[in-house]
């Protein structure tokens, strides 16, 4: 990388409580941000990719100066070449990937009565009561407001499997989310998942594959013949050549013939030989199963070259109601997965609706359920939202390796276990070296001693304030 003195000094990113600037620059090189192994480097990015780090040495703790303001999307917007950004002050990770979300159900919390909570049936028969109301526009408006959402918080990647409703065009959805994937292009990527039940007809498993789904998915545990469901995935997935992710085995109850989901899954794989990405999402039973009967599964799930997608906040709130004492998690078995070297996905499932009321779009609430649940270390917990994540999907690696897909997250500088807590919001966002979004934060405390100080009279509105808007947590108790 060229340091020429002449060249005018780097754009700073700003400060973490300044403005939010930065949204929709192209980025040319990030100087002097952190990487999570502690070096201080330059990254520089060309067509979407990173071409090099450089390493700067050792470097202090840089907090950039606060108020400090880089008119960088200006620049952008007046299409000036790519930017050289000063990073300082930022650590840098690789940006992360939902394995997993429900974007036609997305955000339909508050269509429901609240109440005590529902487990799988009960969520799937409140659902089934919604579904005929909603059409391709109000699933368009939904799913657009969660990506935003999604992407806000540094994931630039998302696979959602959608339903195909008995009532009306079963497609309808399908259609939105398809429509979507289009208007997202170049920016955030959308994989789209049919999940079809078994009610659905095969035929329309094979339009959705005309129309252009990235994978084929359905729930054989919900059907009464787990097995010929299976395989009638299975064989639309062998005719088109597409990707299968079959939501499998959500249960923690053991089935009443002894064979799991996955393993059927995994026999079939291995029989027909296929060869396209197939991944077994949730997989809870697994995590019921007794050691010697585990290691079965496990080594026959490795075979197969299974991927494994596992959702904590949905089965943390699934999961386990019929128990007295002793409830289970809900969560497959992530460590004996691990040791296996089976890759493995993290992701939140669904998001704001009956089957979980709660979740904010932030990979850094799963990575902080995976290490409290799943008892991941921080990096194992990173990796399942990251690289892991991509892997199971079947992507082209991201983050800060030459070669790589330059989808990165800028987060403050502060030690990675307080930023995969959760406890750090202002994030820049980039997916192929363009920032899609950059959140900053503004707060005011007054935790010291009351003080009656006057709000100086040009500090103060002119009209009555706007109602504040509500933090996550807060929207969730609405
Ligand atoms: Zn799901």
């Amino acid at each position: 990388m060229q340091h020429d003195a002449m060249r005018p000094a780097a754009l700073p990113v700003g400060p973490p409580d300044g403005g939010a600037l930065l949204a929709g620059a192209d980025v040319a090189v990030l100087e002097g941000v952190r990487t999570v192994d502690g070096a201080v480097v330059d990254v520089e990015i060309a067509e979407g990719r990173v071409v090099a780090v450089a390493d700067r040495g050792p470097r202090d703790l840089v907090a950039p100066e606060s108020g400090s303001r880089a008119p960088a999307a200006e620049r952008a917007l007046a299409g000036e070449p790519a930017l050289r950004l000063d990073a300082s002050g930022w650590l840098v990770l690789p940006a992360a990937c939902e394995p997993h979300a429900h974007l036609d159900k997305a955000l339909t919390a508050a269509r429901f009565p609240a109440g005590t909570g529902e487990d799988l049936v009960g969520a799937v028969a409140q659902w089934r009561e919604l579904v005929p109301h909603i059409d391709g526009a109000d699933v368009l408006d939904r799913a657009r407001t969660a990506v935003g959402r999604y992407a806000a918080r540094g994931i630039t990647t998302i696979r959602t499997h959608v339903d195909a409703p008995a009532d009306g065009d079963p497609l309808r959805l399908l259609d939105a989310l398809l429509t979507l994937r289009e208007e997202l292009a170049g920016s955030v990527t959308l994989q789209v998942c049919l999940l079809g039940g078994s009610q659905t007809p095969t035929e329309v498993f094979a339009e959705a594959a005309a129309r252009g789904v990235d994978a084929l998915g359905g729930c054989p545990h919900l059907a009464s013949d787990p097995r010929a469901e299976i395989t009638r995935v299975l064989d639309v997935a062998e005719r088109t050549g597409l990707p299968v992710d079959l939501h499998a085995d959500e249960r923690t109850a053991l089935p009443d013939d002894g064979v799991l989901d996955v393993e059927e899954l995994a026999r079939q794989v291995i029989a027909r030989g296929l060869t396209q990405r197939v991944t077994a999402s949730h997989a809870v039973r697994l995590g019921s199963l007794p050691p010697e009967r585990l290691a079965a599964v496990v080594g026959l799930v490795a075979r197969a070259g299974l991927g494994v997608v596992t959702l904590p906040i949905t089965n943390l709130y699934l999961q386990g109601r019929d128990a007295t004492h002793l409830a289970p998690r809900g969560l497959t078995a992530v460590r004996a997965l691990l040791d296996a070297g089976i890759p493995v996905a993290a992701g939140a499932d669904n998001l704001r609706d009956p089957f979980n009321p709660a979740g904010s779009g932030d990979p850094f609430e799963t990575t902080s359920l995976l290490m409290t649940a799943a008892h991941l270390s921080a990096r194992e917990a990173l990796d399942a939202v990251t690289a892991g994540a991509r892997t199971v999907l079947g992507l082209p690696p991201a983050g800060l390796t030459v070669g790589h897909r330059a989808d990165l997250v800028l987060v403050p500088d502060v030690p990675l276990g307080d930023v995969l807590a959760g406890g750090e919001h202002a994030r820049v966002v980039l997916a192929a070296g363009r920032v899609v979004a950059d959140t900053r934060v503004h707060r005011s405390l007054a935790l010291g001693p009351a003080s009656r100080q006057a709000i100086p009279q040009s500090a103060r509105p002119s009209t009555r304030p706007a109602a504040p808007e509500l933090s996550a947590p807060e929207q969730l108790v609405r």
